[in-house]
């Protein structure tokens, strides 16, 4: 069984994308006897250009740490596990790098108390 993952721009219609699918694995060498499931979603959340234009992430931004609420994932920083990572990190770094400092102190400090006795 494969599991296919493909990115249509919502004009072809889920014919054509078996058809695709079929010619693709047939030059790979396997045969499509049978679709299992297929399952349509939006692509990641994101917004259109003109609300990007118009400020959509300076004014979501400016909410980050309202309300002790962070905002991060993929509508922040775009569709790839690394875009999320190097976000997160950042995030981090800019909120909580005092508290991270202290907590890495307080384990170090601990670690070195486990050493010494
Ligand atoms: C089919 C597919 C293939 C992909 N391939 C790649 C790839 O090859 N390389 C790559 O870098 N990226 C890939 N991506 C993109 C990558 O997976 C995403 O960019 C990344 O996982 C997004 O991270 P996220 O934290 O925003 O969301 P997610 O990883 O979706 O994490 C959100 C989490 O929140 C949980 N959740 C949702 N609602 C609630 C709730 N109400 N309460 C509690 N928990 C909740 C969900 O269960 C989930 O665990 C792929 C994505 C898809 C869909």
């Amino acid at each position: 069984m494969y599991t296919l993952y493909v990115l249509d721009d919502g004009r072809i219609g889920q014919d054509m994308i078996e058809a695709n699918c079929a010619a693709d694995l047939q030059r790979l060498g396997a045969r499509l006897r049978k679709v299992v499931e297929a399952r349509h979603w939006s692509s990641f959340p994101h917004v259109e250009t003109a609300d990007m234009a118009g400020g959509f992430y300076e004014r979501l931004e400016a909410l980050q740490g309202q309300r002790h609420t962070y905002y991060c994932g993929e509508i922040m920083s775009f569709s790839t596990l690394e875009c999320c990572a190097c976000y997160a990190r950042d995030l981090v770094n800019r909120f909580f790098k005092e508290n991270r400092c202290s907590a890495i102190q307080r384990f170090r400090i601990s670690a070195a108390d486990k050493l010494t006795t």
